[in-house]
């Protein structure tokens, strides 16, 4: 297990008020190998957890272990076990990228030679060549974001946590840096949080959703794509319209059918029943010729809002 996180409350003192729940309880763990979508709406808990999984902030109750090490008794471990990009990526502007890694490195007790090919080796890796003789301040966010990513990564941990990591950036940046985590996150593993449900769609299987300081759903996207609402659908186009759509009743476990013009039918069923495959049978049994068929996603953005709305405790 590369990240384990038990009952973990975290309480932020308040002063003349109660304590506020940040963190409430949440228990989780993360796969070597796996990269992890940290998902929930601002204010949730996600970059508190983080600190705590980082061994900057302690945790009120619970326990949290990283590769192995426990972030209360062994947060040297810890933090020689992952990298870190913060949320707000903090930077010495003034510093020329190569300084800066090479800084960064030698924090991690990289010196020399080692230090030099490392540095040189996460340039290439975050696509920073171009880049490495400016100074930090004169970089696009997009860049700095790979700087962070480079200094996050330069001491070859095997776990990153990364907190918003896209936050900001305009679309080919977010293309880029994508690219880079999904490149790092073949060999590592990967715990990064955001507020957008596609950025987890881009980069991960697996999700997990918190709001209000606690864990509303953990799955896999697929698993959480078909039970959002029970159904499956498909949408089916034929050559020509349907004389008897009551043919479509045949389907196994079909629950509605909508004629959408142009020949096409939306067909919503049980998500136990293969219905595309059973969809094809149909039509070859009825001589009808199908010219499309295609799965339709169910909206992730909603199924989001639906777990995540004031109301959901
Ligand atoms: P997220 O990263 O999901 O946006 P945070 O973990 O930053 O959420 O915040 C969770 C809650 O804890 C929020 O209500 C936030 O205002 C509060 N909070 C975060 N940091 C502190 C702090 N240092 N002191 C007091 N309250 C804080």
């Amino acid at each position: 297990m590369s990240i384990l996180v038990q009952n973990l409350t975290k309480l932020y003192a308040r002063t003349g008020e109660t304590a506020q729940r940040a963190v409430d309880g949440i228990s989780f763990s993360v796969q070597p190998g796996e990269i992890v979508g940290f998902l929930g709406p601002n204010g949730a808990g996600k970059s508190t957890t983080m600190k705590i999984a980082t061994a900057y902030l302690p945790p009120t109750e619970g326990t949290v272990v990283v590769n192995g090490f426990d972030v209360r008794t062994n947060s040297i471990d810890v933090r020689r076990s992952l990298g870190y990009l913060p949320e707000h990526n903090p930077l010495y502007l003034d510093m020329y990228v190569k300084e800066f890694l090479h800084f960064a490195g030698s924090l991690h007790g990289l010196r020399g030679s080692g230090l030099s090919r490392r540095v040189t080796e996460m340039i290439g890796l975050v696509g920073l060549e171009l880049e490495q003789r400016k100074k930090i301040g004169q970089l696009s966010k997009g860049y700095r974001q790979r700087v962070g990513l480079a200094q996050a990564l330069i001491h070859n941990p095997p776990v990153l946590i990364l907190d918003e990591p896209t936050t900001g950036l305009d679309p080919n940046q977010l293309t880029e840096i994508r690219q880079v985590i999904r490149e790092v996150g073949r060999e590592k593993t990967v715990l990064f949080s955001t507020h957008i449900m596609q950025e987890v769609e881009a980069l991960c299987e697996r999700v997990i959703i918190i709001n209000r300081g606690r864990i509303v759903a953990d799955g896999q996207l697929s698993q959480l794509r078909e039970t959002s609402d029970g159904s499956v659908a498909v949408v089916a186009e034929f050559e020509r319209d349907l004389e008897d759509v009551s043919v479509l009743n045949a389907l196994p476990g079909i629950l509605r059918i909508e004629a959408l013009g142009e020949n096409r039918y939306r067909l919503t069923a049980h998500q136990d029943s293969d219905l595309r495959a059973a969809v094809f049978r149909l039509a070859a049994d009825k001589n009808l010729t199908l010219v499309g068929l295609k799965q339709q996603e169910s909206n992730l953005e909603g199924v989001f809002k639906q777990l995540t709305t004031p109301t959901n405790k």
